[in-house]
């Protein structure tokens, strides 16, 4: 079947469509109704039906695959590379899904798991949704205060962590955070299980709170802890979103329906069947890692690629070197990490056979058409651009070559995904927006299995923060997008990144796009700064690649002005370039363009709690006050 017979039923005949892929998984007792929507927006998937996250990753892939490799965890920072078999992962599971029982930790409690991208935070997921624990990950980078947060509205029952995390050959402790943490929390669980990777001697243990897990490990080694059976609808994990446009949201996620749009997702979106190698450079701490690192590819029969590390260590061909070793078919980064590359030889992109290399999906932020080109050029492979949310755990905006690939277009993530009925509204008039009328994007409930069931403990904020923008009913997460006569869309920047210039409206995407065209930029953010003439001017914070061959930040400045009135127009004209080191940005690699912009209004930048640098925030201080 072709992508639009595809997509056409799975919103005018949704029931029946999901009814069949639920048939990709296992379901210990069939789903009495498909959809239950009483209760709009809530809706809930395969209602009655009973299974369990671990089971179809794990259990169910002894039989045909226990020998093949499941997971490998490769860390260029520790110089570890672990390859665990499916055989080996059910070992790992239910050893640490033992231990957990052993804590006393049940069904419905929560598990918060402060890690590195280790194969031990993979295990500790999967041993949670065994027994019904729902996990709550908290990227490893986060600060003390950051896990506080979290821990307070997650309540866990263990927090799982490690010794320390290690970032361009530096060793992280993560011991002292977790101990700031735990002190400051309000909701401290009285367990902390610790995984000593032997990188921090100084790590110090609080007697009767924290605990080795290497010595529980062998105390339950060859456990096996049986599955726990949930509905359909039960929570199975929650999920902070990033934290871009203020405080980070519990997102929360079911079971049945995940465990679906999961095992479709990487079929047809991913094109990877059992047995083929899937590698995501994600994170396990965000939504891509969750789905693409480990539901999905593991639900899926696939190997997952596990990595700790940067693109640029050893030297900027690690992630090709790792696709050739590996066979890797599906690949999966962020636009942030190619333009890391981009700033490098080119040459590193030809080093390596990637004869098995068949995609590379980047999603998280707009993917530049430059940088598009760039890395469509140096691999000789397809890009696929594809746009979600954590709220929605797999992608809405993509091509699916699983299914059929349509054509690529730069500097837009595709077609509707399967069950997502969307549109581009007029924000004044609330009428659908024509073909190349700029607008916000929102989709039609009830939403597609696997995207968020609501906001952990706060149904009122589920309503307030997605469904309370536009009547009637519609779901959004305030971006700002266009869509052409195909359907195609692209997503121009959230909402209050929209630059109001004398009246006329550009998105930040469309300025910073136009930017990126001058060979010389690596990276560039636009942002909108109060003018007391045109209402509000664009101001331009670009930086350059590493060799640009003597070129002047003055010069370089003053052509990106120039490519912005060439393309744009006048109207678009940056008021003002600032050529910068580095650009401020979350831990998860997004632009913090409301920061640049308090910054540039002498107003606080607000919440810095999620940003990476603080370097990077320090130099735009600066650069401001010299002028650009
Ligand atoms: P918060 O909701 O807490 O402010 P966040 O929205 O950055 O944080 P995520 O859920 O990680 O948290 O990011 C989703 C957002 O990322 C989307 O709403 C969109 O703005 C942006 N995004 C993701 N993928 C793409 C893409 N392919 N093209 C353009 N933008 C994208
Ligand atoms: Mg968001």
């Amino acid at each position: 079947m072709g992508y639009e017979a595809f997509y056409r039923r799975s919103v005018d005949e949704p029931e029946s469509f999901w009814a069949e892929q639920a048939r990709l998984i296992h379901w210990q007792t069939p789903p009495q109704q498909i959809l239950d929507y009483s209760n709009p927006p809530f809706r809930r998937w395969f209602v009655g039906g009973t299974t369990n996250l671990c089971y179809n990753a794990v259990d169910r892939h002894l039989e045909a695959r226990a020998d093949q490799l499941a997971l490998v965890a490769i860390s260029t920072e520790s110089g570890v590379t672990r390859e665990l078999t499916y055989r080996d992962l059910y070992r790992e599971v239910n050893t640490f899904a033992a231990v957990l029982v052993a804590l006393g930790v049940e069904k419905g409690d929560r598990v918060v798991i402060y890690m590195p991208n280790i194969a031990e935070a993979v295990f500790a997921m999967l041993a949670c949704a065994r027994i019904g624990a729902i996990h709550s990950v908290v990227f490893g980078g986060f600060a003390a205060h950051n896990l506080a947060l979290r821990m307070d509205d997650a309540k866990p029952k263990v927090l799982i962590a490690a010794d320390a995390g290690m970032r361009g050959g530096k060793v992280i402790p993560y011991k002292p955070l977790v101990d700031a943490a735990l002190e400051e929390s309000q909701h401290a669980p009285p367990h902390v299980l610790l995984v000593d990777r032997g990188l921090d001697p100084q790590m110090t243990r609080m007697s009767g709170r924290d605990i080795d897990y290497t010595v529980l490990r062998e105390q339950h080694a060859g456990a096996e802890v049986p599955v726990a059976w949930l509905e359909s609808n039960e929570p199975s994990y929650l999920l902070y979103t990033s934290g871009t446009t203020g405080k980070p949201k519990g997102i929360q996620r079911d079971v049945g329906g995940y465990a679906v749009a999961m095992a479709m997702s990487i079929r047809y979106v991913f094109d990877i069947a059992p047995g083929q190698v899937m590698f995501s450079t994600s994170d396990v701490g965000w939504a891509v890692g969750h789905s693409y690192n480990v539901y999905g590819p593991l639900i899926g029969g696939a190997t997952s690629l596990l990595y700790e590390g940067l693109p640029t260590r050893p030297d900027p061909g690690i992630w090709w070197q790792l696709c050739e070793r590996y066979g890797v078919r599906t690949m999966f980064s962020s636009p942030t990490g190619i333009r890391v590359l981009k700033k490098q030889d080119p040459s590193w992109l030809k080093k390596y056979d990637l004869s098995t290399l068949k995609w590379l999906f980047l999603a998280g932020e707009p993917l530049d058409e430059p940088t598009a080109h760039w890395i469509t050029d140096g691999l000789g492979v397809p890009v696929i651009d594809n746009y979600w949310q954590t709220e929605t755990g797999w992608p809405a905006i993509t091509l699916m070559p699983g299914l059929e690939l349509k054509p690529v277009k730069f500097g837009s993530p595709g077609l509707p995904a399967p069950g997502y009925k969307m549109k581009v509204i007029d924000e004044a008039s609330g009428e659908e927006a024509t073909p190349g009328q700029k607008g916000v994007l929102v989709f039609e409930p009830p939403l597609p299995p696997g995207c968020l069931s609501t906001v952990w403990g706060d149904d009122q904020r589920y309503l307030s923060s997605y469904f309370s923008h536009f009547k009637p009913l519609l779901y959004s997460s305030l971006d700002w997008a266009i869509r052409d006569e195909n359907g195609y869309t692209t997503i121009l920047g959230r909402t209050d990144d929209v630059i109001n210039v004398a009246g006329h409206r550009l998105g930040t995407r469309e300025i910073e796009e136009s930017v990126s065209t001058h060979p010389a930029v690596a990276e560039a953010a636009v942002i909108g700064v109060a003018d007391e003439l045109k209402g509000q001017v664009p101001v331009v914070f670009a930086t350059l690649k590493q060799d640009v061959g003597g070129l002047q930040a003055g010069d370089a400045a003053q052509a990106m002005q120039q490519r912005v009135v060439d393309q744009l127009g006048g109207v678009a004209k940056p008021s003002r370039v600032y050529v910068v080191n580095a650009l401020p940005k979350t831990r998860s690699g997004k632009l913090l363009r409301r920061s640049l912009q308090a910054l540039a209004e002498h107003r606080d930048p607000g919440d810095l709690s999620t940003l990476d640098d603080p370097g990077a925030l320090e130099e735009i201080r600066k650069a401001l006050e010299r002028g650009p």
